[in-house]
């Protein structure tokens, strides 16, 4: 039987594994933590439960993709429902927006709660699904480096469509041509966020976000985004998946332009093709030290980074959701200083995912565990122990504000991530969430491609690469990658 290794377990990781063991490979991962999962995992302080990083969840039958392929129902492994309200928007003049899942109903809250014409929310997300017809195809289902992808039907389509992807423009300017009220506009520049970029620089083709959200739904797994990674896991051993935790790999071995295995845990394992799922910037600085490097690649700027204190709060708080966002003032002020100035603002948006709102006994009774981030900038060896304390005020005062309450004696656990942490748990460079940043329209042609052109049998996988970061892009780039590999 052929042996496929696989460095790295995060999500594209696993969704290799299984793909590969279902064409027939022996597959074995190899993970430096004692964990599979990557970003994409959990801890438990004094009785509170938390997803550490990803909270939102859309295209889940990315994930029930693995289960239909290897002849399981998904539902077995791992249940979700489709959320009704997508997020809960608070600003600190007291304006709230509930954006409910159904387009008329939340048309209607932002006519009531901001004056906006309902036509405006319909043609922006018909806009949104029209960027993601045409351009989903090409960028999210394809490898980008292969002639095949430019010379058929979908990139013809595309083509012809050009001047209305938003390639030309950026997407705070396409989203104040759509909306009338700054509110709006904030509210819909925030999807920029998704895949760490700065709304005033990235082109409004990355508009097709929103569609994401309202047009397919956001969902939440009945036990946490966890569950994501551990069904997978779950699955991925049934398919006879072998997985060495606690084993960083220190090398890939290449000889005569073949990937021939790899280097862990002191000795040499053979392999007929090597799959990376590990950044690939710090890749090339470790693994692949000895080989060629793609510089103008790795080069590529970065997404933002986040700051999160995961709290567990004494006290529930009625009036939020899953997902709420507490905006600050100044949208453009703190975009300039994640991205130009490269430190906190004193005014951040403040995200708090709560998922004991939808799963009870992630906090005792009574209590919540708020998830709180702001998006910061990626680590550029800045004074962090400096920024977060004053991030922790300024996060606290933004809530007390903005909320009309007291948070810090309500604060009886408490763990912090940061940039440094991120990188040191998961190796991003630079302690990136999503690989770099989209902020210019070339990004999308500067990720990696998903296989080597120099070594044969080597592939790549993740949020480091094509098509980019975040759950559903990294279960696409395994996909993409595995279309590649010939059965065993
Ligand atoms: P990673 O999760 O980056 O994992 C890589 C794995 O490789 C790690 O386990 C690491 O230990 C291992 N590894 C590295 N080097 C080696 C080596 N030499 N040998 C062996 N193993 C190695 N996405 C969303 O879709 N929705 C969200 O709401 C969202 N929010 C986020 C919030 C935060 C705070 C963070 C951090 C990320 C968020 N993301 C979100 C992004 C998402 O988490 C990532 O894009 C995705 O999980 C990355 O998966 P990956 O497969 O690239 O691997």
């Amino acid at each position: 039987q052929k042996k496929a290794i696989i460095i790295g377990s995060g999500i594209a990781g696993l969704a290799a594994s299984i793909r590969l063991a279902h064409k027939g490979y022996q597959v074995e991962v190899f993970e430096a933590n004692s964990y599979p999962g990557g970003k994409l995992s959990e801890i438990s302080i004094k009785g509170y439960r938390f997803d550490c990083g990803p909270s939102l969840f859309t295209l889940p039958e990315e994930v029930d993709e693995l289960f239909h392929l290897s002849d399981k129902t998904p539902e077995d492994y791992f249940r979700y429902q489709q959320l009704d309200v997508n997020c809960h928007y608070f600003w600190e003049d007291g304006t709230t927006v509930q954006a409910y899942a159904d387009r008329n109903d939340f048309s209607q809250e932002v006519l009531e709660k901001l004056g906006e014409e309902p036509s405006h929310i319909n043609a922006a997300l018909d806009r949104s699904a029209f960027i993601y017809k045409h351009l989903a195809p090409l960028f999210m289902h394809r490898s980008l480096h292969k002639w095949s992808t430019w010379i058929n039907k979908d990139a013809i389509k595309a083509y012809l469509k050009l001047g209305k992807l938003g390639l030309f423009h950026t997407m705070n300017q396409a989203n104040k041509k759509q909306f009338s009220q700054d509110k709006l506009v904030q509210l819909f520049n925030r999807y920029a966020t998704y895949n760490g970029s700065d709304p005033y620089q990235t082109p409004a083709t990355l508009n097709i976000i929103p569609h994401l959200e309202f047009n397919r739904g956001a969902y939440f797994p009945s036990k946490g985004m966890h569950a994501i990674t551990q069904s997978l896991y779950a699955l991925a051993t049934e398919l006879g998946v072998n997985f060495s935790f606690g084993t960083p790999v220190e090398k890939i071995v290449v000889e005569k332009q073949h990937a021939k295995g790899v280097l862990a845990a002191g000795r040499f394992h053979a392999s007929d093709l090597v799959v990376n799922n590990m950044d690939m910037v710090n890749a090339y600085k470790t693994i692949l030290k000895d080989q060629a490097q793609p510089k103008k690649l790795l080069q590529q700027p970065k997404s933002s980074s986040a700051l999160i204190f995961y709290w567990g709060i004494k006290k529930e708080f009625p009036e939020l959701d899953l997902h709420n966002i507490l905006f600050s003032e100044n949208y453009k002020q703190e975009f300039d200083h994640i991205f130009n100035k490269q430190i906190i603002c004193e005014d951040p948006t403040v995200y708090i995912n709560i998922t004991s709102v939808y799963k009870k006994d992630d906090a005792p009774d009574g209590c919540m565990n708020w998830f709180t981030m702001i998006n910061v900038p990626n680590n550029q060896g800045q004074d962090w122990d400096l920024l977060k304390a004053k991030a922790r005020i300024s996060i606290i005062n933004k809530i007390n504000r903005t909320l009309k309450t007291d948070i810090e004696p309500l604060i009886e656990a408490e763990e912090i991530l940061d940039p440094v942490s991120i990188e040191t748990k998961t190796s991003s460079a630079n302690g990136a969430l999503y690989g770099n940043s989209s902020n210019n329209r070339y990004a999308a042609f500067l990720r990696h491609a998903n296989y080597s052109s120099s070594i044969k049998g080597l592939y790549f996988c993740g949020g480091s690469v094509h098509p980019g970061g975040g759950i559903p892009l990294c279960l696409l780039s395994a996909k993409i990658m595995s279309n590649m590999i010939p059965k065993a």
